[in-house]
């Protein structure tokens, strides 16, 4: 259920009832997604919705993105793409994940376009438009070096060079890079100028490389078409001037606040021994709604923090399917009381230090958030 406008009473309901409250920041989508177009400009910046927005809520987001100005959009399935289709109807959508054997014919009634990555496809997608008479557009993938997706360098060039006998014209030659968030990775420029002879061999047809962090990496990188996706849900840019907004806020509530004795141990496994009398105050939220059971802690390794009456305090023991403890042992005496929300994600908790904390990635932080959140949504 969404809640549009929620009064701080409303709010605290809606907890009570949910356990936690996910919110997402339309308008700061929004103006990620301005400020990268800004950034790649004249290359035109498309938006990957893939996932459902990175688990954001494509049915919100992707209009969000269109009001923006976005025009291009990628996902990785067919089911999103007609998902996507219905919620914009003047859309370009590209499926990244190309076509499944007997798809074609699917693509072409919603007027998708299909990302071809190998011969067969190639050859499905030519035959579905003789069959039609239709030209439908779609893209190539060109792999350039992460040797997941995509037509070999030579199967490129052989398809450039007989360009005349494809029954369909290509609208985007693309190939995707594997290493642009680590900076200095020398399989970057490599990627790079392979793509760029690609791009040179299918000239007339607009080319893109870019994911996120291609698009903070030097105009060479931005060809005619950039395609960001964790940038605009408030992943941590590379280039760290670059000022995009958090999108993301996760708060749940405190059930209880109890005291523990120096020498207890916390949670499952008794894996944490606490080191001095403590207060702890046990929140509504588990590895069941996406916080990873890894962001726990031990004696040997600090865990995830959350914001505590404006205080960021650690997680103490492991976090069970349905609830995480807190050390709050550090705030004053009466600081917390049972029902007040403690904030896992937001303003000075990203999803990459999330991420960090448990030894993963924003991307799947955000992916894995649970399906029983209250989601709220802001700039709707
Ligand atoms: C997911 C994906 C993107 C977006 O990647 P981000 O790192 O989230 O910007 C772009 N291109 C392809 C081919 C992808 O699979």
């Amino acid at each position: 259920m969404t809640v549009a406008h929620t009064s701080p009473n409303q709010m605290a309901h809606a907890v009570n009832r949910a356990g936690a409250i996910l919110t997402v920041d339309l308008t700061a989508i929004a103006e990620n997604w301005k400020t990268i177009a800004a950034r790649v400009a004249p290359a035109e910046c498309a938006a990957v919705v893939k996932a459902n927005a990175y688990g954001l809520g494509i049915d919100h987001v992707a209009p969000a993105l269109w009001q923006a100005g976005a025009r291009t959009f990628f996902v990785a399935h067919l089911q999103e793409a007609i998902t996507l289709r219905a919620l914009l109807p003047e859309a370009v959508i590209y499926v990244l994940n190309g076509l499944l054997p007997g798809s074609a014919f699917e693509f072409s009634a919603h007027d998708l376009r299909p990302v071809l990555g190998s011969l067969p496809e190639i050859g499905e997608w030519s035959a579905q438009c003789r069959a039609t008479g239709l030209d439908q557009p779609a893209a190539l993938h060109v792999d350039t070096g992460m040797h997941r997706l995509g037509l070999s360098l030579e199967e490129a060039a052989h398809i450039a060079q007989e360009r005349a006998a494809l029954r369909f014209t290509p609208s985007l030659v693309m190939s995707h890079l594997a290493c642009a968030d680590t900076p200095g990775h020398k399989l970057t420029p490599l990627q790079q100028e392979r793509f760029a002879q690609v791009a040179q061999q299918f000239s007339g047809i607009r080319a893109s490389l870019a994911n996120s962090a291609g698009t903070q990496l030097d105009a060479r990188y931005h060809f005619d078409l950039v395609r960001p996706g964790i940038l605009l849900y408030g992943g941590r840019a590379i280039d760290e001037t670059m000022p995009l907004h958090p999108v993301v806020r996760l708060n749940a509530p405190v059930i209880q606040v109890r005291t523990a004795a120096a020498g207890e141990t916390v949670g499952y496994g008794a894996s944490e021994r606490l080191k001095r009398d403590s207060r702890l105050a046990v929140v509504h939220i588990g590895y069941a709604d996406g916080l990873f059971r890894a962001a726990g802690s031990s004696d040997a390794r600090k865990g995830a923090q959350v914001v505590l009456d404006g205080t960021l305090c650690p997680l103490v023991g492991r976090i069970s399917m349905d609830l995480a403890t807190v050390d709050i042992t550090d705030l004053p005496e009466d600081a917390v009381a049972r029902g007040m929300t403690a904030e896992f994600l937001g303003a000075s908790i990203g999803v990459d230090d999330l991420a960090e904390k448990a030894g993963t990635i924003s991307y799947e932080v955000l992916t894995s958030l649970g399906g029983r959140y209250q989601r709220r949504y802001l700039g709707d």
